[in-house]
Formats: structure tokens, sequence, C-alpha cells
């Protein structure tokens, strides 16, 4: 089968979809997927399952994420699953875990299989401050309980890391983490801060430090293919690393094609002048995008590549 590999040699072989750019937070360091200021509506259930379909058939593309804003604020995201041809491998969201609670069976019975859950911290009054709301914590914490009863494991706990507002707050995750996982289920990933306009220096934290502690206290550590992450094994907790920034190894290893809420491919997360439109479901049509789009692409912190 036809492979998907750009001009640098790299194989793409997952979707990452925005679905809508509505949300339910306000988190104040939010990069919004890299979205395009220009937004022409939502892409369809239809759009979605055919351009998945495509790269599955014609390239062999096995995974699939949707991220947003917040999938969940779509009234139809179960069906965005549902409609996922069958033969993915791995079929992912990552929620902010607000209206989790009420949809994880339903998610997992349309063929999710895990989810990545944003808890930045367990303290409610930071929470408030960091999400730019009020009382959402608890129900982000029963939507963990929710997604480990229906299934949708490993759960990852993406935590940002913010100087002054939560960086003291790791080891206390990682407890958490521990009391609330059977048999390893739940899993934390520290998320270095991406700070794109440099509006947010104030907020950034030595991710170098943070891995020279995790190593200190690992019992193994594992590289994954994707970016090039570390993953720190603690006391039996998986701690894995994500630091973009500034990363050659990250770009150099990334896999991934996005697809903008609107339904655009987008090549790069920090570039938007080089996106491909889609203009119908038709295979020929969405075979041909795919390609265009994935000559377009290009490491965005290229190194020596
Ligand atoms: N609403 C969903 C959620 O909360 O997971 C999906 C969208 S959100 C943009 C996806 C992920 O990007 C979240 O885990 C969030 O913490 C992370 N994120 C957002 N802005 C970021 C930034 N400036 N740097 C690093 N990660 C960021």
């Amino acid at each position: 089968m036809e492979k998907l590999v750009d001009r640098y040699g790299r194989e793409i072989r997952s979707l990452r979809f925005s679905v809508t750019r509505r949300c339910n937070l306000r988190c104040f360091y939010c990069h919004n997927e890299g979205e395009p200021l220009d937004p022409k509506g939502e892409i369809s259930v239809e759009m979605a399952a055919a351009i998945v379909s495509v790269a599955l058939k014609h390239f062999g593309v096995r995974k699939v994420k949707f991220s947003g804003g917040e999938p969940l604020m779509r009234a139809d995201f179960v069906d965005i699953v549902a409609s996922l041809p069958k033969g993915l491998s791995d079929v992912s969201m990552t929620t902010n875990g607000v209206l989790l609670r009420k949809y994880a069976k339903k998610l997992a019975a349309a063929g999710l299989r895990r989810v990545n859950i944003s808890l930045d911290t367990l303290n409610e009054e930071k929470y408030d401050f960091i999400t730019g709301t009020k009382g959402n914590l608890q129900k982000v914490l029963d939507g963990v309980v929710a997604a480990v009863e229906a299934g949708l494991t490993p759960v990852k706990l993406n935590m940002v890391l913010l100087r002054g507002v939560n960086d003291d707050e790791v080891p206390k995750m990682m407890e958490f983490v521990r009391e609330c996982s059977r048999d390893g289920v739940v899993k934390l990933q520290l998320i270095e801060l991406m700070d794109f306009k440099g509006d947010l220096k104030e907020f950034a934290v030595d991710f170098s430090e943070v891995e020279h502690r995790l190593r200190a206290v690992a019992s193994a550590a594992i590289t994954r293919k994707l970016h090039r992450r570390r993953i720190y094994v603690v006391d039996g907790v998986e701690v894995e690393v994500v630091r973009p920034m500034d990363n050659t190894e990250f770009c150099k290893n990334c896999t991934r094609l996005r697809v903008t809420s609107d339904g655009r491919l987008k090549p790069c997360l920090l570039r938007n002048d080089n996106l491909v439109r889609i203009n119908s479901t038709d295979e020929e049509e969405i075979k041909a995008k795919l390609k265009l789009a994935a000559s377009r692409r290009a490491p965005f912190y290229a190194g020596s590549l």
C-alpha cells in the first residue's frame, strides 16, 4: 500500500481532528490547536468519516484523535465517532472532561478506545483561575472515574505545567493517578507550555529540570516513536513528558496530519499558510488533497534536517 510520506521522510500515521472551536472552558494559555482565525462552519460527520476512510484505505493511516475546542460541545460528536470505518487501530480524543461523565459509555459504545483528559491541578481555586470558570473541577474528576469505568483506557491526564501556578503539584498528581488507577490504566502526561506569541513567558517551566527529577526516581524510562517522547515509570505510575518547544527531535518524529474544525488539512500545528481545503467527500478528491497536504509538510523546528 502507498504511504503518505513527506519530503523529509516522515510518514503520516495519524490524523488529529479539531472538530469544533467551541469550548466550555477559557484556559488562559490555550493554543486552540493552532486553528486559523477565519473558520467557515464546522466539519460535517460525513466529511470527517470520508477523510478517515480514504486515509485508511489508500495510505494505511490507522490512528485518529479528536480535539477542539471541546469535542463534547458538539451534539453530534458521538455520531462522528460512530461513523468511522472499521480497521482503525486507535481512536481517541482529548477532552477537558467537564461533560465526560454524561458521554463516556456512549463514546465507548460508538467505538472510542481511550481518552486524554486535561487536568492541570487538583486545587479548585487554581482550576477556576486557569480555566476562567467556576465550579468545574469536580465534574472533571467524575469524568476521570467515568472514563475508567467505561473502559476508555489508558486514560491519560494532560497536565500543562505553569510556573508559579501548578508546577509544585506533580507529586500530588502522581499520587492521584496512583489512587484512581487500577492496573496502571491511568497515566500522567506532563506538557510543556507552548508560548507562540511570547506572552506567557512568566509561566514557562524548565523541563530539563522536570525530567532530571523524574529520571532520578524512575525505575524505567521508555522512548515513544511519536515525537521521541520519554516515559518515566515512577512507583508504578507512567509519566510521559511532552516537550515541543524548540525541539527538533519532536518535529523530526512528527507523524501527524491535522484537520481544522472547518475541515481543512493542516500540515503543522504552528502554521496556517499551507492549509489544504477539501471541496467534497469524493474519494479521489480527498486522496489527492491528502497527498498535497503531505507534500506541504515541513518541520517547524528544523535543526539539521
Ligand atoms: N478541550 C480539549 C481538552 O481540554 O483537552 C481539547 C482541546 S485542548 C487545546 C488540547 C490539549 O492542548 C489540552 O491538553 C491542553 O492542555 C493542551 N494545550 C492547550 N494550549 C496549550 C499550550 N499553550 N501549550 C501546551 N499545551 C496546550
